[in-house]
């Protein structure tokens, strides 16, 4: 190799080392932290990762033989404890990875008022190929590894689901960790997303998406933020391409098509992608999924094998729900999309945002976007610690003064109401009810503050006011601690 072609090749394995998702996220916050009025001894602190456990553990695999498997827990920010973060499979799992996904959750906890500091755990492994007996071993001894090393517990470490998991994870890790603390009266509180049967609650499954669709609409309903984009106000009739049919593309798509009348022009998966300019209706592309395997071949659609040219594609909102490094210098180029918006972690890396806000993108940023997750965790957490659901101590009481209100209303009109008005009346709120009124609220108070750190700090993008805000936010928690007297 000549000593150009060397340099080259150094260059380009420093650029590749720049633009990981650890790096993407130091930089958000450096250029955030930048414009905010923290000390730089307090900005140090808030930024290292406190404290992250790896560690390998044998699993037995279907055939009889032992795998050695590697697992991490990453604790970003002691500020407010327990922390909080999901548990992700995947084969490319790494120890930057998981610490650039905690610290992310330390800044969106703060950003939606979830009292936690932010952390995340994973384990190198395939969630597609891996045998249900094989998931329930490595989750039970994943936890039990972390129950060792005191990285999990109701006021300690609580996980959730991430990529690649689910409820039935959550549940297991809670029969785990009771099974180990069994006169633990607050012990399913020890994790979130569990099953409704374990002490979950309604509406987390779909919180991460519903969030989604409550973010955008923030944005969306702006005149000032869609006029210059050359966009009408509001979701209706908005073309929208999501990457990522799993839990959190799937509702974010769901609830655009149902409570925005969205248009979902293009789905973008890992076998492939398909498209359709007069819109794909989302819960019969899953079932075509479910029952084929495969989202290709979906009746009306164009197949696309390189799924993802459907990022590039054609569209108002793109929506990034699969995996972090999506949208690079190499694409972000070439990016047709208005509005971005991030429903995964770190889809667009650090060289791709530059570029796409010197296009004038509007960006969504993960911090903000994909927070309805921890957010209603942060109500499971509650419900299990109280024993009691939102909606028992509030329904029979919210029913009969309505009921009240209702007579009145009629003794004063002289008019009755039919038997599904007084129905639809009187009904209290249902514990669904309440998180996604409260989901709702959350989303829409974080987006009036980020806003707000936005126009004071005059600041550049919705990125950076989010993260200054939720440095502004965890920084004052240090100083009122007494830590930085
Ligand atoms: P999931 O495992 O349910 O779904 C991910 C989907 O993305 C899968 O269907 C997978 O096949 C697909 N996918 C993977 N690589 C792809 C690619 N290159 N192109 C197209 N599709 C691809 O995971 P999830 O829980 O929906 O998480 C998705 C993202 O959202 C992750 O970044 C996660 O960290 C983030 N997130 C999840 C939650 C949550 O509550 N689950 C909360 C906040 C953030």
């Amino acid at each position: 190799m000549n000593c150009v072609a060397a340099l080259a090749d150094l260059l380009s394995f420093l650029m590749s080392k720049k633009n990981t998702f650890l790096d993407s996220v130091s930089q958000y916050f450096d250029l955030a932290a930048s414009h905010s009025k923290v000390s730089p001894g307090i900005l140090t602190q808030i930024k290292s990762c406190n404290s992250v456990c790896e560690f390998k553990f044998p699993v037995l695999q279907d055939d009889g033989e032992i795998e050695v498997l590697t697992g991490f827990r990453a604790e970003h920010s002691h500020h407010r404890l327990p922390t909080k973060g999901g548990l992700r499979f995947s084969r490319h799992v790494t120890h930057d990875e998981t610490v650039a996904l905690a610290t992310l959750m330390t800044w969106k906890c703060a950003i939606v008022s979830v009292p936690f500091g932010g952390a995340k755990g994973g384990v190198c492994i395939n969630p597609k190929t891996a045998s249900p007996g094989f998931r329930e071993r490595v989750v039970r001894r994943y936890t039990s590894e972390l129950i060792k090393k005191n990285f999990i517990g109701p006021s300690i470490d609580v996980p959730a689901p991430d990529y690649g998991t689910g409820e039935q994870e959550m549940g297991w890790i809670a029969d785990t960790y009771k099974a180990f603390n069994s006169d633990g009266l607050n012990a399913y509180a020890c994790v979130t997303g569990k099953p409704l049967s374990l002490h979950g609650i309604e509406g987390r499954t779909e919180a991460t998406g519903l969030g989604v669709y409550f973010g955008i609409k923030e944005y969306a309903d702006r005149e000032d933020i869609v006029k210059p984009l050359g966009l009408s106000r509001g979701i209706a009739g908005k073309r929208v391409i999501v990457q990522g049919l799993g839990n959190v593309g799937f509702h974010a798509a769901k609830f655009l098509q149902e409570m925005g009348d969205a248009i979902i022009v293009g789905i973008a998966e890992f076998e492939g992608g398909i498209s359709n300019p007069d819109g794909l209706d989302i819960e019969e592309v899953s079932a075509h999924r479910r029952g084929t395997g495969s989202i290709l071949d979906f009746p009306g659609a164009k197949n696309h094998t390189n799924s993802s040219e459907l990022l590039e594609a054609d569209c108002d909102i793109l929506i990034p729900a699969a995996l972090e490094n999506q949208i690079t210098g190499k694409n972000a180029p070439d990016i047709q999309a208005k509005i971005i918006a991030e429903a995964a972690n770190g889809p667009i890396n650090a060289e791709a945002n530059r570029i796409l806000l010197s296009r004038d993108k509007l960006i969504i940023p993960d911090v903000f976007l994909n927070a309805g997750g921890v957010t209603v965790s942060y109500f499971e957490w509650l419900k299990n610690l109280s024993h009691v659901g939102f909606e028992r101590m509030t329904t029979g009481y919210e029913s009969q003064s309505n009921e009240r209100i209702l007579s009145t209303i009629e003794d004063m009109t002289g008019r009755k109401a039919d038997a599904e008005q007084r129905a639809l009346f009187t009904a209290g709120a249902s514990e669904q009810d309440i998180v996604r009124a409260a989901l709702d609220e959350s989303m829409s108070s974080a987006a009036h503050s980020i806003e707000k750190t936005r126009v004071d700090n005059k600041l550049p993008d919705l990125r950076t006011a989010a993260f200054c805000h939720a440095i502004e936010k965890v920084s004052k928690t240090y100083i009122d601690l007494g830590i930085f007297p």
